[in-house]
């Protein structure tokens, strides 16, 4: 006989309350568009769970001179429209207005982008790693910031025992761009994703998503860029030449894709984007 499953349900007010949940077991529910999923992918729902919405702070964009602080739980498309428009974010600014589809997209927010274990495809994930984005968690023993590769990397451990509270960006870029390759139809999970930023110094910062399980820098190319004159290639087609001659991608396998096509489109992803951000104001 099956057993009946006692389930709880918490909607925080405050950050500390959803903390506190957390503690005792509780799953952090945010747009839950993601975790109501788990059923379909074979796993069970939680049997607690403490959800975040109410919590004011986690929907708020704060715009100041030299930084950007973004809640949490602000939504894919509350963030479009608050960074819409400001220089520098613009792979920012694609990411949340291109992934899943618009009724998705008013739901799903930037800390259940980044939150989602087991989501190669996250188009945040890569965007905020070019853009060179930090995060602030909530623990035990206070707040603790820690960059977006450490997270990405360390997610169950940190996840456990925290909740991810902030974004922050630094206002130091001038332009990024962000490229995805769907396959079959808009909605679907991207094959591929290449963000690329490029700071005040015209250095680039290259990030790869959805080819690996986790997203992650594209640190050689990075470093072949900056050996070009100038510091970064001028043609979009020497960009795809060095990103086919440092391409050091393992695809995975996956329902979409084979991993070998994952990584055998990176390099014309590149020279999109590349000229993406020649066109972009002042670098043509
Ligand atoms: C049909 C469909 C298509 C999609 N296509 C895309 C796509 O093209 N690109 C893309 O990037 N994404 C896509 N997604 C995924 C979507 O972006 C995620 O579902 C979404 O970002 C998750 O956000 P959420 O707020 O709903 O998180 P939830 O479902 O509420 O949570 C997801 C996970 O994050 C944890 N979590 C959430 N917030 C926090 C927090 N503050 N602190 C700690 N843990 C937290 C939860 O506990 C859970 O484990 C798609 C989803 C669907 C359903």
């Amino acid at each position: 006989m099956a057993q009946s499953v006692e389930r709880s349900f918490t909607v925080a007010g405050s950050i500390d309350e959803a903390l506190a949940a957390r503690l005792q077991g509780a799953v952090v529910l945010a747009g839950g568009t993601w975790l109501l999923r788990d059923p379909l992918r074979g796993v069970e729902l939680p049997e607690a769970v403490v959800a975040v919405h109410r919590i004011p702070s986690l929907s708020e964009v704060i715009v100041e001179a030299d930084r950007i602080v973004i809640g949490a739980g602000v939504t894919h498309e509350a963030l479009g429209k608050a960074l819409r428009g400001i220089a520098g974010f613009e792979a920012v600014v694609c990411a949340a207005e291109s992934a899943a589809n618009p009724g998705i997209r008013r739901v799903a927010t930037i800390g259940g982008n980044l939150c989602s274990i087991d989501f190669p495809a996250a188009d945040l994930a890569p965007a905020l790693l070019a853009c060179g984005a930090a995060v602030e968690l909530e623990t035990t023993s206070g707040p603790k910031r820690i960059d977006i590769p450490s997270l990405l990397n360390d997610r169950p451990g940190l996840l456990d025992q925290s909740i991810l509270t902030k974004i922050l960006l630094r206002r130091d870029l001038i332009a990024s761009a962000h490229i995805r390759l769907p396959l079959r139809k808009a909605g679907d999970y991207p094959v591929a994703i290449v963000s690329l930023a490029l700071d005040q110094d015209r250095r680039c910062r290259i990030a790869v998503g959805s080819v690996e399980p986790v997203a992650r820098r594209w640190t050689v190319l990075e470093q072949a860029f900056a050996a070009e004159p100038g510091g970064f290639p001028r043609v979009p087609e020497r960009a795809e030449a060095l990103a086919s001659e440092h391409n050091d991608f393992d695809g995975r396998d996956g329902t979409e894709a084979d991993g070998w096509y994952r990584r055998q489109v990176l390099p014309v992803l590149i020279k999109r984007g590349v000229a993406a951000l020649l066109e972009s104001e002042g670098l043509a």
